[in-house]
C-alpha cells in the first residue's frame, strides 16, 4: 500500500478556493490539504466511505483552515503545519518546519519556505509523486498577493519553486487563472503560448472545468511572474496586477 500511487482530487470550497484530497486505492484514511471550509469536505469523505488521516495546512488564513477544528473532531487526525506560526494556526499535532523531509502515505514529503504572501507560509512538496502544494504562492498563471514583506521575499519563494522539475504538479489554492491568463496576456502580447493558454482557459471556466493543477514547466513558460526575470520586474508586475481590470 505505502507504494501505491497518490491520486489527488479537487475539493471546490468557499467562492473561489481549491481543498484537496490525497489518496491511494485500498487506504481509506486520507490527506486533505488547507480544508477552508469543513461541510462540503465532510460531505466529500462521507460519500466515499473515507476518513481522514491528516490534514496539511500551508498558512493562517481563514480560507485554508477554517475548517481545520471541525474535520479534526475526529479520532486520530493529524493536523500539520508550520511550527513557527502556529500561534495562529488551528491547535497542531504535529510541527514543521521549512527544510524538514517527513513521510505521508509512504511518501517523502519537503516542507519548502515560501514566505512572501504571508509569513509563515510553507509549500508542500512530494518529490517521488511530483507534487506540489503551494497555497498562495503560486497560482496558475499568477502569484499571491504581498502580505507583510516587501516584493523581494515573495520573489524568493517563487523562484525556489521555480527550481523544482518541471514535470512537477502545482496545486494552488484558488481558482484565479482566468483573471491571471487575461494579465498575462495583457502584459506579455507577443508570446504565443500564453495567447494559447489563454484561449484553452476560457474554454476550460466556460465548461466548468478547474485549471488546476497546473506544471512547472508550464509556469515557466506562461507564468507573467515568472517571465520577468528580476526581482524589480517581478514588483512592477505585482503592482500592476493589483490595479489590472481585466
Ligand atoms: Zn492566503
Ligand atoms: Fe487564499
Amino acid at each position: 500500500m505505502a507504494n501505491a500511487p497518490i491520486l489527488v482530487e479537487l475539493l471546490p470550497i468557499l467562492d473561489d478556493n481549491y481543498a484537496f484530497m490525497l489518496r491511494q486505492e485500498g487506504n481509506s484514511r486520507v490527506v486533505i490539504v488547507d480544508p477552508g471550509e469543513a461541510a462540503p469536505i465532510a460531505e466529500a469523505l462521507a460519500e466515499r466511505s473515507l476518513q481522514i488521516g491528516s490534514i496539511l495546512i500551508t498558512h493562517s488564513h481563514a480560507d485554508h483552515v477554517a475548517g481545520v477544528e471541525e474535520l479534526a473532531l475526529a479520532t486520530q487526525v493529524e493536523v500539520i503545519g508550520n511550527g513557527a506560526d502556529c500561534h495562529r494556526l488551528p491547535k497542531l499535532t504535529r510541527t514543521v518546519e521549512p527544510g524538514q523531509r517527513f513521510e505521508l502515505l509512504g511518501t517523502p514529503v519537503e516542507v519548502l519556505d515560501t514566505p512572501g504572501h504571508v509569513r509563515g507560509h510553507v509549500s508542500y512538496h512530494l518529490p517521488e509523486a511530483k507534487l506540489l502544494f503551494c497555497g498562495d504562492v503560486m497560482f496558475t498563471m499568477g502569484c499571491g498577493r504581498l502580505g507583510e514583506d516587501g516584493p523581494e521575499v515573495l520573489w524568493k519563494s517563487l523562484q525556489l519553486l521555480a527550481g523544482l522539475p518541471d514535470d512537477t504538479k502545482v496545486y494552488s489554492g484558488h481558482e484565479y487563472t482566468l483573471g491571471n491568463a487575461k494579465f498575462a496576456a495583457h502584459v506579455f502580447p507577443d508570446n504565443q503560448e500564453i495567447k494559447a493558454r489563454l484561449a484553452k482557459v476560457q474554454e476550460l471556466r466556460a465548461a466548468g472545468q478547474p485549471t488546476v493543477p497546473t506544471t512547472i514547466g508550464e509556469e515557466k513558460r506562461t507564468n507573467p511572474f515568472l517571465l520577468g526575470g528580476s526581482e524589480a520586474r517581478f514588483a512592477e508586475l505585482r503592482e500592476a496586477k493589483n490595479n489590472f481590470r481585466g
